[in-house]
């Protein structure tokens, strides 16, 4: 089974190595700025489960520097980086630098387009923004990660070679929309993801999440959508491997 959508950094474990070698979980790890960017490259070319996508975070676009899209063009040729993330619009704790995001959006896009690489996109109080900037990218192929919107727009998306990333919050006690969503979206539209070190699905929310997590939110799926928890592994695992191309 893969993780689509991890942060396996310094920052936030000391127990890297053990996390990821006593796992049985493949993990595509996010980077959201320089620094993690670099330390994405760093874990794909050590371990063979890892696989890794590298883009400017909405909420990183201030810190940007000149470096920034060097580091990004410099390795998007590894061929276990599979894709451009996590990048999107972010409006919910700052919303003054709309502009600026989607000029980084938009940049980051293009980046993807050219070098036929698939997008993780990070959207939060920004979906309609989000949905007609994508709309001008038909050919990509997206990943929207952690959804969080409506059944409505998550209909709209799966017209567009989106991917649906299911993560921890559909385990909670409060996901009511989440679960209308994983309930009428296809199987085939969803990938599972943890969001690791965030987002801790029951029975562990609220302490610091690892890509092995991955099973209760597979579980919850399966009860949800009144499927087998096998049938959940295989099909998302397939999807995640058609989506970001991996060699698995
Ligand atoms: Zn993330």
């Amino acid at each position: 089974m893969i993780d689509t959508h991890c942060h396996i950094f310094k920052e936030y474990y000391s127990n890297i190595d053990e996390i990821i070698t006593s796992s049985d979980v493949y993990m595509i790890v996010a980077g959201v700025d320089d620094k993690s960017n670099l330390e994405v490259i760093e874990l794909v070319n050590k371990y063979d489960k890892v696989y890794g996508v590298i883009g400017i975070q909405p909420e990183e676009v201030s810190n940007m520097t000149n470096n920034s899209i060097k580091i990004i063009e410099d390795n998007i040729d590894n061929p276990k980086i599979v894709g451009i993330g996590e990048i999107g619009l972010d409006y919910h704790w700052d919303d003054s630098n709309k502009e600026k995001q989607k000029e980084v959006f938009r940049k980051m896009l293009d980046i993807a387009s050219k070098n036929n690489k698939t997008v993780v996109i990070h959207s939060r109080d920004a979906i309609k923004d989000t949905y007609d900037i994508l709309k001008d990218y038909k050919n990509l192929k997206v990943v929207l990660h952690c959804y969080s919107s409506s059944l409505d727009m998550a209909k709209e998306f799966i017209k567009m070679n989106v991917m649906l990333g299911i993560g921890g919050v559909v385990t909670f006690k409060n996901s009511k929309k989440l679960v209308e969503v994983v309930k009428d979206i296809p199987i085939d539209n969803l990938v599972l993801e943890t969001d690791s070190p965030y987002l801790s699905p029951e029975p562990y929310r609220g302490t610091t999440n690892i890509p092995n997590n991955i099973k209760f939110v597979a579980q919850k799926i399966a009860q949800i959508k009144n499927i087998s928890y096998e049938e959940v592994i295989e099909k998302t695992t397939k999807n995640a491997i058609k989506q970001f191309d991996l060699n698995i």
